[in-house]
């Protein structure tokens, strides 16, 4: 059993959001093509998003975009929503992170409508053990999600071209450190 996993694909990280990544739009319309192809053979299709409230230090008006960024993502703004391209209606579920502190992997998040499973549960509580994850951003939160993905037990596939970094140098890193902790770069 395989399912995509799409990290946060939100406005927010896309060009014209607080914190857009180049290639947030074409990654988005892409994961967008395979979420409609009716031959895309996956058991569960989920996506998580950065979903803050009061983050703490993960916010700064002096960012070092290390470890503090600019305002992203907050609940109840139009920056938290999906990339519009991105169908919600063929999202298995959601899970939310981060809401009052930094939270890069989707394993720190929890299903949209039960706060209680968390993403791992939810997985392997359907039988799903292969994951192929895409989305944004290759070098942190997608790095973090498939380095918590490979701890849990689940086989992970990087889909390279569904992935937008923020910069090439922390990308190369990103997919070298991936690649030797266990996972396929695709
Ligand atoms: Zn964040």
């Amino acid at each position: 059993m395989r399912a995509l996993v799409i990290v946060d694909v939100q406005n927010d990280f896309c060009p014209g959001g607080a914190l857009g990544t180049e290639r947030g739009n074409i990654v988005a319309e892409q994961i967008a093509l395979l979420q409609h192809d009716p031959d895309n053979r996956y058991d569960a299709i989920i996506a998580t998003q950065d979903w803050h409230i009061d983050p703490g230090k993960h916010f700064s008006d002096n960012p070092d975009y290390i470890d503090s960024w600019p305002v992203h993502c907050v609940v109840g703004t139009g920056g938290a929503g999906f990339h519009p391209a991105i169908d919600e209606d063929k999202l298995d579920q959601i899970f939310r992170k981060g809401e009052y502190t930094a939270a890069y992997s989707g394993f720190e998040g929890h299903a949209a409508t039960d706060d209680s499973i968390t993403m791992a549960q939810w997985l392997h509580g359907r039988g799903i053990a292969d994951l192929d994850v895409t989305g944004i951003a290759t070098d942190y939160c997608v790095r973090a999600t498939v380095l918590d993905a490979l701890k849990e037990g689940f086989s992970v596939r990087v889909l390279t071209d569904l992935c937008s970094p923020v910069h090439p140098d922390t990308e190369a890193q990103a997919l070298s450190d991936m690649k030797n902790a266990g996972a396929e770069i695709v």
